[in-house]
């Protein structure tokens, strides 16, 4: 099927439904992975265990086969949770994270564990993470991990000899950085005064951002996000639209590119941007 003929309604409509078919087959591989694990069928193929299975000879990856074997195993336990996974509500992440919060926080009864399961559907992984992280102690702070490349590492570091009587640990001095960063990339600060908006001028004047920012609460008023925001004229600047507030909102990225999409249709350089 060439996709690009299809209307953009058949094209979100066939996404949708091989999503769904996708998660049908995953309950299904599932189930597999959990009948040959009781069975130990993977002893007849040479495999040490399900995992070592799953990579050599479904060929999945070491990821993709330990967030399988997991939740097989984990289905095994509390099977009343397949139908979640099915409807898309649990994905294998999930899953997985429930399984190490389990582990950590010792929780055997399979009642307690369908309970949380059941509290992490309709979340996104990272709202999972941060709902489990929160459960196991109200004031613990938040783990984060980062990879960051040498150069990278060798500024933080440089950063961190500068300001190491101020900042004693790495969490102080991120706070730190951030006030400082704030200062300048927060546009509800306010700024030294700048020129004024002209209404007719492409240029938004720093006010008038704030002022729009504002009134977005700092989120793409499309879909909520709060990365890579953009200042979007409701009406195109290039249509005669005006650069006031009533006619500015934010948008991030995408859902910009988006609206020009709607307006001026799907362009070359629109789409080799994406
Ligand atoms: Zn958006």
């Amino acid at each position: 099927m060439d996709v690009k003929s299809l209307s953009d309604k058949s094209l979100l409509a066939h996404t949708f439904s091989l999503a769904q078919k996708e998660r049908e087959i995953l309950m299904s591989i599932l189930n597999h992975l959990r009948e040959i694990d009781r069975r130990k069928l993977y002893a007849e193929l040479q495999c040490s265990s399900l995992f070592d299975y799953c990579v050599k000879v479904l060929k999945y990856s070491e990821g993709q086969a330990s967030r399988r074997v997991s939740a097989a195993r984990l289905l095994r336990e509390i099977p009343q949770i397949s139908k979640h996974i099915e409807s898309g509500e649990i994905n294998l992440t999930q899953l997985n994270q429930a399984k190490s919060f389990f582990h950590e926080m010792q929780i055997q009864k399979p009642s307690e564990k369908v309970d949380i399961i059941l509290k992490l559907s309709g979340k996104s992984t990272r709202e999972s993470e941060k709902m489990l992280w929160e459960m196991k102690s109200d004031d613990a702070p938040k783990r984060v991990t980062i990879t960051l490349k040498e150069e990278s590492y060798e500024q933080l570091k440089k950063v961190q000899g500068l300001k190491s009587h101020k900042a004693v640990d790495m969490d102080s001095l991120i706070l730190l950085m951030c006030d400082e960063v704030l200062k300048i990339w927060d546009p509800t600060v306010t700024k030294r005064q700048g020129k004024g908006s002209q209404p007719q001028s492409r240029y938004i004047s720093a006010a008038l951002k704030a002022t729009v920012w504002k009134k977005d609460s700092g989120k793409c008023r499309n879909c909520g996000g709060k990365s890579r925001l953009e200042m979007d004229h409701i009406k195109p600047f290039a249509l005669g639209g005006l650069s006031i507030q009533e006619n500015l909102r934010l948008l991030c990225r995408n859902c910009n590119q988006r609206a020009g999409i709607n307006i001026f249709g799907q362009r070359e350089e629109i789409r080799a941007r994406v």
